[in-house]
């Protein structure tokens, strides 16, 4: 199990939806923006299946996550972009063409660091969150070499590390002591997904939402916790470290 990177000078987190990068790595990504570092989204997806009402206006719902994920973003500290592919929630795919995207943000953006979805979490139900991962491992290949997508007229970049969240075999822990508060506060942000996400009633009265929340935030607290101690921290977020140069 390592424990800390370097702070990198540029990370990218990829994320299926809006909400994910925050759940995933959050606490990581704004303890490297207060020491310096450039914080890039970049989300695969326009979140337009995240709302349990059918009657919702699809096309607002995707403005309002967008909006939400620039929020969070700021709640993070993150100083970089938020670029938002737009593939349809629930159909991504991780073929050529998409991975050609997200190798071109790589190449723009030069991320010291990747982060990304496990996409060999067994069991994993949710085929955007597979997709992603998938994207986020052949991005960097495909960015990293020269004779990857030439047409794209861009200089290669190779990132020094990626990092998987949702590890199924974790081997590297992040320290996020004193950077849990940050991580709730941008997962707050993602108001449209209070409900579906995080357990927090719209309709339910002050007393209860309030309950609702506490619960929500001991449950990211204790997940923390868990992680922290594989490493001997007491807050951590857990990461299947990739080498880019293997
Ligand atoms: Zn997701």
């Amino acid at each position: 199990m390592s424990l800390n990177l370097p702070t990198p000078a540029v990370a990218l987190a990829i994320g299926a939806h809006p909400d994910d990068v925050e759940f995933g790595c959050g606490a990581t990504l704004a303890k490297w923006a207060a020491a310096g570092c450039v914080v890039h989204h970049l989300i695969c997806t326009d979140g337009s299946k995240g709302s349990w009402d059918p009657s919702a206006d699809v096309d607002e719902l995707v403005r309002t996550r967008q909006e939400e994920q620039r929020a969070a973003a700021r709640a993070l500290g993150a100083t970089g972009q938020q670029v938002f592919l737009g593939h349809v929630d629930g159909e991504l795919a991780s073929g050529l063409a998409e991975r050609r995207e997200v190798a071109r943000w790589i190449r723009v953006l030069q991320p010291t660091v990747v982060l990304g979805h496990d996409p060999w979490k067994r069991y994993r139900l949710h085929p955007d969150h597979r997709h992603a991962g998938l994207l986020a491992v052949e991005g960097v290949v495909a960015a990293r070499d020269p004779h990857f997508f030439p047409d794209l007229g861009l200089p290669h970049h190779r990132p020094d590390e990626l990092l998987l969240f949702e590890a199924d075999e974790a081997d590297h822990v992040e320290d996020v002591d004193g950077f849990v508060a940050a991580k709730l506060a941008a997962l707050l942000s993602h108001t449209s997904q209070l409900r579906s996400t995080m357990g927090i009633e719209d309709d339910a009265d002050d007393e209860a939402r309030a309950a609702q929340r506490a619960a929500f935030e001991q449950h990211v607290r204790d997940s923390l916790a868990e992680r922290g101690a594989l490493a001997g921290v007491a807050q951590g977020e857990s990461f299947a470290r990739m080498s880019p140069a293997s």
